[in-house]
């Protein structure tokens, strides 16, 4: 456990699957965690973050970044509409890009703004009716309607069902990444980051197994 922990076995993964360690990101789940730990991982030098709500992004990270350069704030959870021009202020990255209508709200905001975050599509690889995320089947036309409002689509982004072989999922991911020329893959979380790894991730987002169980459940 631990960040030294999570960064020799990302070395490991990668020398396995003949794969450069710096071209896999880790984004650092700090979600719920309480400041003390975010703090003491910003201290050993990590930059990249990831959180799933707007709201508690916006609570702690204006802090950290006045005191830390060089922070990397990723968005992973769902986006209301309504929260998207706080989200393009916030983040440096968003991963959940999961709808029409969100597509064209960003449209609209890079407009008016001159400036996108990077973003991933999510695609619900599991086709669960209660997660987010465009089916496997439409993600082409989404990407091409994504690409045609200009918007920076730099990859794809997915969650498998919890009691699936998350490898399926990684190698469904990347079939439509490869298809689509989308070189970015956001896969890969505490229990499997090692398998998504093997099967190309380039960004993984890892939780617990470096900040340890989350105190409060997530709403
Ligand atoms: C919470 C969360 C993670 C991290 O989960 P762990 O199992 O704690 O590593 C990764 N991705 C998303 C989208 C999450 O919401």
């Amino acid at each position: 456990m631990g960040l030294t922990d999570i960064r020799s076995r990302i070395a490991a993964a990668a020398r396995d699957a003949g794969r450069a360690s710096e071209d896999i990101t880790l984004i650092a789940v700090s979600k719920v965690q309480p400041n003390e730990r975010v703090d003491a991982v910003l201290r050993e030098g990590h930059r990249s973050f990831g959180e799933n709500r707007v709201q508690e992004a916006a609570g702690k990270w204006p802090d950290f970044r006045a005191r830390f350069d060089g922070i990397d704030l990723h968005l992973i959870g769902p986006l209301q509409t309504n929260k998207a021009r706080q989200a393009f202020e916030l983040f440096d990255a968003i991963h959940t890009l999961d709808r029409p209508k969100l597509a064209k709200t960003f449209a609209r905001l890079a407009q008016e703004t001159g400036h996108c975050p990077p973003l991933f599509i999510q695609v619900n690889t599991g086709e669960e009716p209660q997660k987010a995320g465009i089916a496997p089947d439409a993600t082409d036309a989404f990407v091409k309607d994504c690409l045609a409002l200009d918007l920076p689509v730099h990859g794809l982004m997915c969650i498998p069902p919890a009691e699936e072989t998350p490898s399926l999922h990684f190698a469904l991911l990347r079939k439509l990444a490869e298809r689509n020329g989308l070189k970015q893959l956001s896969m890969g979380m505490s229990a499997d980051f090692e398998q998504a790894i093997a099967f190309g991730a380039t960004h993984i987002r890892v939780g617990s197994a470096i900040f340890g169980e989350r105190e409060t459940p997530e709403t």
